[in-house]
């Protein structure tokens, strides 16, 4: 069994942050493990505060995972601060893992910043240069790249500026498109769309999480990134048709049906 790993955030009602990501790492058939990056207080009806765990003690989780156990992928999820992001950068240059994983994860669907705005220099220099795989959505490709983007064409230019920001391959997802919820992928030399319908439910808590998740999992069992991005795309969209009715709120998307 591969293992893989989530540096991320925490999510107390399961259904985003680290406990989307070990859920669908286990879905997968994968072992999961986990480097907590902040602390939300959230429920299905927002975030209501958040705690940054301390650079050294994120450092100190990376070196007990990376010092004892191999890692066959790694997903990178909610990066609060400037300082959580050097922290990470540092730990992950110097142990070089494989099938780096990153959803720039920016405001959550309730409308809290999960990431300071004034980490996004650190979030372009230091993290994308590691990405093999980056996973924005289209307002987080927005603030990447500071173009505004509404349609495919503009979806491929954003594509090639974060290509060349150092991201080895780049899946923009469509999910906020208009009509449909085209995704596109380029690796640097091809243009790759993956279409999908939209599934009429309010709960789609956690989404972007599972997804990028999903192509970690599937990248370390060796899967192209091609590959890993449909097998994602299908489970994402079978878990969004399951999600789960709980809370007054959104609720979260469904891994075990
Ligand atoms: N909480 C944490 C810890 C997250 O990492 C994320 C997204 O990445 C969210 C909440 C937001 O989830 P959503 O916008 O799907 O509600």
């Amino acid at each position: 069994m591969k293992h893989v790993l989530t540096i991320a955030g925490s999510d107390t009602c399961g259904g985003a942050g680290i406990q989307a990501d070990l859920k669908t790492f286990s879905a997968q058939g994968t072992y999961g493990m986990s480097v907590i990056t902040a602390v939300t207080v959230q429920n299905t009806q927002g975030v209501f505060g958040c705690q940054d765990i301390d650079p050294e003690i994120i450092q100190g989780q990376i070196d007990a995972i990376f010092t004892d156990i191999e890692v066959s992928a790694v997903k990178i999820g909610m990066v609060s601060q400037i300082a959580t992001i050097h922290a990470i950068a540092d730990k992950l240059e110097q142990y070089q893992p494989k099938n780096i994983v990153l959803d720039p994860v920016m405001i959550s669907k309730s409308g809290f910043d999960l990431m300071q705005p004034e980490a996004k220099e650190a979030l372009i220099s230091r993290l994308i240069p590691l990405a093999y795989v980056i996973t924005p959505n289209l307002p987080e490709a927005e603030v990447i790249t500071g173009m505004k983007i509404n349609d495919l064409a503009s979806m491929e230019q954003a594509a090639r500026m974060i290509y060349e920001m150092g991201a080895k391959n780049v899946l923009i997802k469509g999910g906020h498109l208009e009509n449909d919820a085209t995704d596109l992928l380029f690796d640097g030399e091809k243009i790759v769309t993956l279409q999908s319908d939209r599934i009429q439910t309010k709960n789609t808590h956690g989404t972007g999480c599972t997804l990028s998740s999903c192509i970690a999992a599937n990248l370390a069992k060796g899967k192209t990134v091609e590959e890993a991005v449909r097998t994602a795309k299908e489970y994402i969209t079978t878990a969004i048709a399951h999600a789960l009715d709980i809370g007054k709120g959104v609720g979260p998307t469904n891994h075990f049906y």
